[in-house]
C-alpha cells in the first residue's frame, strides 16, 4: 500500500461509498469518506425505537457476482454477514439471501474498516468546493448528487445532465412496530416477501432475524401504496399497515409505532453505464444503484467501477 496523500473524497458511506473506498484501498489509495448521518450503511439502515432495533431500509441482499460474493463470505468469516434465508414462502428457491450482522449496516462498516478510509460521520457536504480532493465520488441518490453538484457550480455537461435528470425513483414507506410479545404466525427466519403485493411488499420480524432483542416488526408498504399514502398523516399510514398486516401475522399488542418515508427506495429504470463522470479539477464520478444494476449488489458494483475510474485519474 502506498503512502500517497489522499486526494479522493467519497460522499456517502452506504454500500456504494464503502465499496469504492475498499476498491481504492486495493489500488493503493486511502480515501476520505464524508457521511451526513451518524451511522454508516445509508439505505442499508438501522434505527432504534423504544428499546427495539429495526432494519428499516434494505432487508437482505443477493451475491451473484464473484467479487461481491467473495467479500461477503470474507465478512461472514469475521462475523459481519450471514445467510439469512434461502428463499421466502412455502417453496423456497434455495438461493441465498444474505443479511448484515447484527444489522444491515454491518457490511458497509466492514468494508470501510478494511479500506482504512478516513471516515467523517455527521459530515454533510453542502459545497463540493470545500473539498481539496482531485477526484470526488458522489454516492447519494442521483437527484441528491446532482443538486449537490449544481449547488457547487460543478454541473455536468448537458448530455449527462439530461441522462441524470431522467432517473426516477420508487418510494417505500416503512412502518415500524414495537410489540409486547412475539407476533404469531410469522414463518421461521422472520421474513415475508410479497412480490406482487398490492398493499405490502415485505414484513420482517427483527427479533426473529436477530436484529432486535425485543419483538419488533418492519412493514414495507408496496411502492404504489407508499405513493398513495405519502402525504397522509402517520396515524393513517400506521392504521393502513396494521390492517393489511393482520392478513399475514397476528400482532395485536403494539406498544410503539414509527414511520420512515424512503423517497429514494430504488430506481424505476437503471442506466446501462456503471457510473458517469465529468470535470477535471476535481473530477466527479456519480455512482450508485441507479447504474448498471439495482439494489445492494448493483450499488456495490457501481462503487467498484467508480473507484477504478477515478484511480486512473488520480495516478
Ligand atoms: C425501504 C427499502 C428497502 C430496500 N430493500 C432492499 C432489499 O431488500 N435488497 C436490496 O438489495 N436492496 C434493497 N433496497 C435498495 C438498497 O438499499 C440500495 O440499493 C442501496 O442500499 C443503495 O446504496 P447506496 O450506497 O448507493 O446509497 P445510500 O445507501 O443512499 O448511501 C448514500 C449515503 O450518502 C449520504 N449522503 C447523502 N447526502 C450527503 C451529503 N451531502 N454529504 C454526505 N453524505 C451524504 C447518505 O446519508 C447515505 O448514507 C431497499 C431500499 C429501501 C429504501
Amino acid at each position: 500500500m502506498s503512502n500517497s496523500p489522499t486526494d479522493v473524497a467519497i460522499i456517502g458511506a452506504g454500500i456504494t461509498g464503502a465499496a469504492a473506498a475498499y476498491r481504492l484501498y486495493e489500488l493503493g489509495i486511502v480515501a476520505e469518506v464524508h457521511e451526513a448521518e451518524a451511522l454508516v450503511g445509508g439505505r442499508m439502515a438501522r434505527c432504534d425505537v423504544a428499546g427495539a432495533a429495526f432494519d428499516h431500509g434494505a432487508q437482505f441482499f443477493t451475491t451473484r457476482g464473484n467479487k461481491f460474493r467473495s467479500l461477503v463470505q470474507a465478512a461472514e468469516a469475521e462475523g459481519a454477514t450471514q445467510v439469512w434465508t434461502r428463499g421466502f414462502g412455502d417453496n423456497p428457491d434455495g438461493y441465498e439471501r444474505w443479511r448484515g450482522v447484527p444489522d444491515m449496516t454491518a457490511l458497509a462498516a466492514w468494508l470501510l474498516g478494511k479500506s482504512q478510509a478516513r471516515l467523517h460521520l455527521g459530515s454533510a457536504i453542502h459545497d463540493l468546493g470545500e473539498l481539496s480532493a482531485s477526484g470526488i465520488i458522489l454516492t447519494p441518490p442521483v437527484p441528491v448528487s446532482l443538486s449537490l453538484a449544481q449547488r457547487s457550480g460543478m454541473e455536468p455537461p448537458s448530455k449527462i445532465m439530461s441522462q441524470l435528470q431522467a432517473i426516477q425513483y420508487k418510494r417505500t414507506i416503512a412502518v415500524l412496530l414495537v410489540l409486547e410479545s412475539p407476533p404469531k404466525e410469522m414463518p421461521v427466519g422472520g421474513g415475508i416477501q410479497l412480490l406482487d403485493g398490492e398493499d405490502l411488499a415485505f414484513i420482517s420480524d427483527n427479533n426473529e432475524k436477530g436484529v432486535s432483542s425485543i419483538p419488533a416488526l418492519t412493514i414495507h408498504l408496496s411502492n404504489q401504496a407508499s405513493l398513495d399514502l405519502w402525504d397522509q398523516p402517520d396515524e393513517t399510514v400506521i392504521g393502513f399497515a396494521t390492517d393489511k398486516l393482520s392478513r399475514w401475522v397476528e400482532a395485536t399488542d403494539v406498544t410503539t409505532s414509527s414511520i420512515t418515508r424512503w423517497r429514494y427506495a430504488g430506481p424505476v429504470d437503471v442506466v446501462p453505464e456503471s457510473s458517469v463522470t465529468w470535470g477535471q479539477k476535481p473530477r466527479l464520478v456519480v455512482a450508485g444503484e441507479a447504474f448498471n444494476g439495482p439494489k445492494v449488489e448493483g450499488a456495490f458494483n457501481s462503487g467498484i467501477a467508480a473507484a477504478n475510474q477515478i484511480a486512473e485519474l488520480a495516478r
